[in-house]
């Protein structure tokens, strides 16, 4: 029989609309699987407050004092964003979890699925990803967005599972081997499938977010995807490679026949060819810079190797000795 003390973490980011109600629905299914001794009495929600500047915080300290075993929570000293408040929940709990599911405040996943994936992980998973089936809910454009992005990270061989957001079960083991990637610049949903070990499907619909607004909008949404990319494969690179050969052969080609033209006594006037060349490659050049630009930005903050999140308040002494690898 594998040990069953079961973390539910849940990152908050200015949440105070939504928490009351989400804390006491998660709750209800956390008491369901304790009840039917599928998970310790020892289990719980741990929130991770990324500097909310609403009243987020105030609320998790209340549920706190509410039930202190089974609420929990820690306070960034600001905004670290949805994925480092991710790995800092994981941080934090995974000493003391054998199995670890992460999941938005906003209820926009099913939390009807976290049954479901307590049970595939007693089948013997390590990682439950949360699928959903539907697309209902998102708009035209983020549907699309969306298909293109999967298209994209298949096609430079990025091993990720089709919409599946962060919502996801992880053993203790898998946990401990992926908070063994150091990197700063954090993609979960590339990095989850890189740690291995049996994994399998869960799926559910997703629903609309059911108060507050969605903290990504577009412009984050875009970085995300970027940091998708750049995170997990260097052929942006090789295509500014392959784009630079085939520009350098066009403009062999034209050297020729321009030197041909004035061998056969055509004096070339000119002026708009080479407007347009210096124009096009004048372009091709700077998009590439940038391209490789990204990455040396990427290199850049890696090796400044700064904390991924910084703790100010928690709730549950999370010390440093009891909670975390040395
Ligand atoms: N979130 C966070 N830090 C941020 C942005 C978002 O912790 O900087 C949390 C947010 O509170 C929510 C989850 O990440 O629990 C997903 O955000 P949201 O629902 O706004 O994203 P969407 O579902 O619209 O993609
Ligand atoms: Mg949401």
């Amino acid at each position: 029989m594998k040990k069953n003390k079961l973390t539910i973490i849940i990152p908050c980011y200015n949440e105070e609309e939504v928490l009351p109600i989400s804390s006491q629905s998660i709750k209800e299914v956390l008491f369901e699987l304790i009840d039917q001794k599928k998970i310790s009495n020892q289990s719980c929600i741990l929130f991770v407050d990324d500097g909310s500047t609403d009243s987020t915080w105030k609320l998790i300290e209340s549920l706190n004092l509410e039930d202190p075993v089974h609420f929990t929570g820690i306070k960034f000293s600001r905004n670290f964003g949805h994925q480092n408040a991710l790995i800092a929940g994981l941080t934090v709990a995974t000493k003391t979890s054998d199995m670890l599911i992460t999941i938005d405040a906003d209820l926009q996943d099913d939390i009807q699925a976290i049954k479901q994936m307590v049970i595939e992980y007693y089948n013997g998973f390590d990682v439950v990803y949360g699928v959903r089936n539907n697309r209902d809910m998102d708009t035209f454009f983020k549907r699309k967005t969306a298909n293109y992005f999967y298209t994209i990270m298949e096609k430079i061989g990025v091993k990720m599972v089709p919409n599946h957001a962060d919502f996801r079960l992880m053993s203790q083991r898998a946990t401990k081997t992926l908070l063994s990637f150091k990197e700063q610049n954090i993609f979960l949903r590339g990095l989850v499938p890189l740690v291995g070990y049996p994994s399998t499907e869960v799926y559910y619909s997703r629903n609309k977010r059911f108060a507050g607004d969605s903290k990504y909008p577009l412009k984050k949404m875009l970085a995300f995807a970027l940091e998708g990319i750049t995170s997990f494969s260097i052929m942006p690179i090789r295509l500014v490679r392959n784009l630079g050969i085939f520009t350098f052969l066009i403009g062999i080609i034209y050297t020729l026949n321009i030197l041909f033209q004035h061998f056969s006594g055509n004096t070339v006037t000119g002026w708009a060819s080479l407007t347009m060349s210096i124009c096009i490659l004048g372009g091709i050049q700077l998009v590439s810079l940038s391209i490789i630009g990204e990455y040396i930005g990427k290199i850049y903050s890696e090796v400044k190797h700064r904390p991924r999140f910084i703790i100010e308040k928690n709730l549950d002494n999370f010390t440093e000795e009891k909670y975390f690898e040395k």
